[in-house]
């Protein structure tokens, strides 16, 4: 298992603390089979409301579970129940900042779609704004209280696979100088938390 923590990147305009307006958010990301490499064609679903059982996994479930149509092999994704995704602040503007965190068995998540509706409030005036619709990728309102413009842009959760591939590399060095480090790529958009989880999936691919 791999313990992914995703970030993500936002240009924010006089609003700060973005986050998904709900718990049932579907997040849209694409999803690569770490058995063959194969990039599933389609944008996948998952919420955190919503769970599914793993194949042979003795009732146990997954918010995301595929077989790939390649090589066939089952995989799944889910999220941390104890960490709650973290609000995109305005001082990380235009920069990467943790954001969630998904275990994942036999697959990564290479791509992610902002769609759906999102919350945020103003960075000055602390109003609410329940109702920001990113289908088209961005956003843009009005302040009244403030009296300024706000938006959001630029959404980007950057891929991580080929990253991922690279650093295995050096991981298997690392693992062996400090195992219970806290190993963090940066940059790339992802950090392994926990070097026992990087072992795991370092022994299966
Ligand atoms: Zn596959």
């Amino acid at each position: 298992m791999v313990r992914l923590l995703l970030s993500i990147k936002a240009d924010l305009e006089n609003v700060t603390d973005l986050v998904p307006a709900s718990d049932g958010f579907e997040y849209f990301f694409q999803v690569k089979c770490n058995s063959c490499h194969e990039i599933h064609p389609k944008w996948v679903g998952l919420n955190r409301l919503e769970e599914h059982e793993v194949s042979g996994g003795k009732g146990s479930t997954a918010h995301f579970v595929w077989r790939c149509s390649t090589c066939k092999r089952e995989s799944s994704g889910k999220f941390e129940e104890k960490s709650p995704v973290i609000p995109y602040s305005a001082d990380n503007n235009g920069q990467l900042a943790p954001f969630l965190t998904i275990d994942c068995r036999g697959l990564e998540f290479v791509g992610f779609d902002p769609r759906g509706i999102w919350k945020c409030i103003g960075a000055e005036s602390g109003t609410v704004f329940n109702e920001v619709d990113l289908d088209e990728g961005e956003w843009v309102d009005y302040d009244e209280k403030a009296a300024l413009p706000v938006g959001v842009s630029g959404i980007e959760i950057p891929r991580v696979a080929t990253d991922i591939m690279r650093y295995r590399v050096h991981l298997s060095g690392l693992l062996l100088l400090e195992p219970r480090g806290v190993f963090d790529p940066t940059g790339p958009g992802f950090t392994y938390l926990h070097l026992v989880h990087v072992h795991s999936a370092l022994l299966k691919t």
